[in-house]
């Protein structure tokens, strides 16, 4: 039998209902997986984990069926592990990850999801060795077991872990590589300059320099850039440079079957569009214009 597609997406985490809405609006999409930020995405100000209705939350993920393997949370992108230029920021963000960590343990949830950072004038190999020895501190401290996922990015500005080669550096340089995995995500692949539609030769060039085991979660974003455009700005699937096609593939792929996808595309007037692209995913069939009917 065809193991089912694991996919969800971005959800939010709002009181009243926090994490109980989180995981009822994922169902509202008949999604299998999931991914949210404990807090605001902007900042680091976090509410205790006993206001979020965790327990609550996670029984009905469990009577849903969903696997907690398949649920994912977001660092805050205001984190920057990997400069040593602003001692005092360096010291916020590894406490940021340490609490992140921890709370992603609180919610039963398999990994963090963080951004390598921001080198700003230290340089991409200095800012590499700052992060691998930022999260040296970090896992040597936290207690927890969760995995940290490195996400690839697309490049703007000085932002570090664009290329696989310079995530497979950060891996190779951490004490504890059990706990890092990798976060593909498409957009950011693309605007980066990789050749997102040609699947295959994709996924081959990440096995052969960090390995297919280490990757933990797909990001699914269509892009509205041109391939290199190092812009980072999503679409929806089958509206961008990427296309329905490619990213319906790597959706599908046998490869990555045990691979969470998550999608983190644009609201269409105020409403999500995951529904629709969750159902497209599955039936591997692109509706003509189905953006036009929100
Ligand atoms: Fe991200
Ligand atoms: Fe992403
Ligand atoms: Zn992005």
């Amino acid at each position: 039998m065809e193991k089912k597609l694991l996919i969800g997406s971005h959800v939010a985490m709002n009181a009243p209902e926090y994490y109980l809405g989180s995981v009822k609006e994922a169902l509202s999409y008949q999604a299998n997986a999931l991914m949210f930020y404990t807090g605001a995405p902007q900042n680091s100000f976090r509410k205790p984990l006993d206001e979020l209705r965790i327990p609550e939350g996670r029984a009905l993920l469990a009577a849903n069926g969903i696997d907690e393997n398949n649920i994912f949370v977001h660092a805050p992108y205001i984190i920057n592990a990997a400069n040593a230029g602003r001692p005092e920021l360096l010291r916020q963000s590894i406490r940021t990850i340490v609490i992140e960590l921890r709370r992603t343990a609180g919610f039963g949830a398999k990994a963090l999801i963080l951004h390598p950072g921001n080198h700003l004038k230290a340089g991409e190999d200095v800012a590499i060795e700052t992060l691998a020895k930022s999260l040296n501190e970090i896992f040597e401290i936290d207690g927890t077991e969760v995995k940290i996922a490195l996400e690839t990015i697309a490049g703007k500005g000085t932002e570090i872990g664009k290329t696989f080669e310079s995530l497979r550096k950060i891996i190779d340089l951490c004490r504890y590589p059990e706990r890092l995995g990798i976060c593909l995500d498409t957009c950011h692949l693309h605007d980066g300059g990789y050749d997102v539609t040609d699947v295959d030769a994709l996924l081959k060039d990440f096995d052969e320099i960090i390995g297919l085991e280490r990757l933990l979660v797909v990001h699914l974003n269509d892009s509205k850039n041109p391939r290199g455009a190092h812009k980072d700005r999503h679409e929806n699937l089958g509206y961008g440079h990427i296309g329905f096609e490619a990213l319906c593939k790597m959706a599908n792929h046998p490869l990555l079957s045990a691979i969470p996808k998550i999608l983190e595309t644009p609201y269409i007037n105020k409403k999500a569009p995951y529904a629709k692209e969750i159902q497209m995913l599955r039936d591997k069939k692109f509706i003509d214009g189905w953006k036009e009917e929100f």
